[in-house]
Formats: C-alpha cells, structure tokens, sequence
C-alpha cells in the first residue's frame, strides 16, 4: 500500500521526535495527527493534530487508528495492553504500522533486546534477567562486579539504573523491593560509545548514515560527533549488525543502534526503534533527514538512491539539557549568529534538570571545543 500526500499520518507520543517528524511531513504535504496523554504537547505546537488519551483507553485508540491511514512511533516504552490492541488492529485491517508493534515489544523490554542480540551472534556485555528472588539466588555467584542494574522496562535516559560494586550492596538494594523486574548488567570499560542511525524499507532495501561518536554526562546524549573516527572493520560491523537486527524483526522504519567500542570489539547495547537523538545530525548535514527517512519508509515511498551510506557533512550535535542556555550566558546566542549552527526547539513549556529542551547542530570541522566552548 502507497500512502502519498494528502494522506493522514499517525505518531504515537508527542514529543520531541514527534514534533521534528511532523515538520519534515506537513512539508512534504502530509497531514500528521499525535496520540498522548499530554496536553500542550511538543507536538501540538507545530500544526500537529493532537489527541489527548491514556494508551490503554481501548475506545480512544481505536478511534485514534480509525482516523488515520498509516501509524509510526516515537517512544517504544508501551504496555503490552496497547501493544496488543495496534497488533489486533493491524492484523484485522491489514494497516500499515511501521515499525511493527513486536520490534516496539523487543526494544521496550531489556531482556528480550539483549537475549534477541545474542541470539543474533552479535557480542553484549553478560547479562542476568532478575525477575524474582528465586532467580537472583540462582544466579547470584556468577555476576562479576562492578555492574549496572537497569529496570528491564520504561528506563530512559539513565532513569531506573544503578551501579554496585559487591554483591552485599546489590542484595542490600534488592531487599528493599517488592517486585523484582531488572536486567543486570555487568560494566564494560569501553573506549567509546557509538552509534548507527539505519533505515529499512518494506522491500528488504536499506539505508545507514555512517556512524557517530556519542558523550554522555550523567547518563543522558550530550554530544554527538558525526561521523565517528572509525576503523573499516568497526564500521563494516556496525553497519552488520543493524542490517542482521533489521532482517530478523522484518523492520520497516529508522533505527538507532548504541555499542560500546572497546578497540576492535563491538559490543551492542541497545536499539531504539526510531529516530535517535544521535541522528539528529542529519537535520543538517545531510539532504535527507532521519525523520524524512522515517516518513518514506512509512509510505513505502522506496528510494531509487544508488548509494547505501547516505551521504554527510561532518557535524557536531549538542544537546540543550534543563537550563543550559541561562547556565551558560550568551555563549549560545552569540554561536548562533553564525550560519553554520542550527537551533532545534522542542517547544517545552518549562526547563527541568536532565529534560532536553532542544539541540544545535554545527556544520564543519570536528572539533569539540572550538566549536562548542563549554564544560
Ligand atoms: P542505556 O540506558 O542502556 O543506554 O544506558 C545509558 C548509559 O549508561 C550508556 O550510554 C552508558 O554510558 C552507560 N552504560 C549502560 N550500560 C553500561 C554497561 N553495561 N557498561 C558500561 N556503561 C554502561
């Protein structure tokens, strides 16, 4: 199925993501409507029809499916409840939800996501699924320390992650739980973070940017340098690996694929079944976005491109976290009366610590501190 403008696209989330999708597609002549519990969402600012329901509000969903011709996402953190009914929907209606609602399912669920990498014969760190004190007693013995404990489901950006160094710590920290739903994980001293945008269309064709180098600072996407300084074999193995993750869900939408380098080895860590904050770049240094990308692979409109790496200018993306622009005086103002630095707003009513309020990507040289001066 075709679905070229004026056709309705659906977005479930509202956010940030949702909002820099809608802009690429109300101007390739889409009209684009939201689903979210929010009011006065990213979204809504932007031309976006916005509907405002709980993700379990059956009727409401449906209704909200009803009124579209095609459905992407921007979140992957669902319940199984909604989940289930856009599964229903699409298999009863034969309609069109790209990505399908099982790679949402896969990536939203830590264990699954990592035991799908494994499966896959791609390298991750050891990891031990603790769903009940019975199977932490049983594995216990085995996890080597220090290690990361993550909430196997709706963790984001750090949230819901802890580090301990012995097991008494760890056991400490569970004995104050009721219901145990963790993945641990043991630390990886890596030599960088990485990542690949990838893009996979109904017919099996695919797309990659090369990829980028990622600094985070407590936990959350500072810096994206793009594209990485790379070895031939770490990109070809990047590029690999999302082709084999892509094939096996039978992907049709963008993704973002995270690793940690740790000299030649490539080890995985998670997969984001949509647009990523590290492919922000592309808004500028390439003729095609992410999200342009994430709209034709929804519409099936397949590119007749006789290249695979779409091609970049090198480019710096820096995020703007809780309240960087006041922290940091006029430094950004001043940077942006330069015309190779493009200001992203998310259209947030109100700055938190650690909330990402928006992004500027830098064309030119990679240089981190000339191009952005600051701590
Ligand atoms: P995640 O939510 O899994 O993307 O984790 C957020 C960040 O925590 C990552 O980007 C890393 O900086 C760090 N991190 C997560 N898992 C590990 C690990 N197993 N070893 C070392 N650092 C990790």
């Amino acid at each position: 199925m075709n679905i070229y403008p004026k056709a309705k696209l659906g977005i479930l989330g509202s956010g940030q993501l949702g909002r820099m999708f809608a802009i690429e597609a109300i101007q390739m002549g889409y009209e684009v409507i939201s689903y979210s519990p929010e009011l006065n969402s990213p979204c809504s600012k932007v031309g976006v029809k916005s509907i405002v329901g709980e993700y379990e509000d059956k009727n409401k969903i449906l209704s909200f499916l009803d009124s579209i011709d095609c459905l992407s996402f921007e979140f992957e953190n669902i319940s199984e409840k909604c989940l289930n009914y856009l599964e229903n929907y699409q298999k009863n209606r034969n309609f069109p939800i790209r990505p399908n609602p099982n790679s949402i399912r896969i990536a939203g669920n830590r264990f699954k996501e990592k035991s799908l990498f494994k499966e896959l014969g791609l390298e991750v760190t050891n990891f031990y699924y603790i769903n009940s004190f019975e199977s932490f007693e049983m594995q216990k013995n085995k996890i080597q320390f220090p290690c990361i404990l993550k909430t196997n489901r709706f963790g984001y950006d750090g949230k819901g992650q802890s580090k301990f160094k012995n097991l008494v710590e760890l056991e400490e920290f569970l004995k104050t739980k009721n219901d145990l739903d963790f993945l641990i994980e043991e630390i990886v001293n890596f030599d960088e973070e990485i990542s690949i945008i990838a893009s996979r269309f109904q017919s099996g064709k695919k797309f990659f940017y090369l990829p980028s180098k990622n600094i985070h600072k407590n936990h959350i996407l500072d810096t994206t340098v793009h594209p990485a300084n790379l070895t031939d074999n770490i990109i070809k193995k990047t590029i690999e690996s999302a082709a084999k993750l892509m094939d096996k869900l039978d992907y049709v939408g963008v993704l973002g694929f995270e690793f940690f380098r740790v000299g030649e080895r490539l080890i995985c860590n998670e997969f984001s079944p949509r647009p990523h904050n590290s492919g922000h770049f592309s808004q500028n240094s390439s003729q095609i976005s992410q999200f342009k990308l994430q709209i034709l692979t929804l519409t099936n409109r397949e590119p007749t491109w006789d290249f695979e790496i779409i091609p970049t200018k090198k480019s710096i993306m820096k995020n703007i976290i809780g309240f960087d622009f006041s922290k940091y005086d006029n430094l950004y103002e001043e940077l942006l009366k330069n015309e190779n630095y493009f200001y992203h707003d998310y259209g947030k009513e109100e700055a938190k610590e650690g909330r990402k309020m928006g992004h500027i990507n830098y064309i030119g040289d990679l240089d981190l501190e000339k191009s952005f001066p600051v701590k």
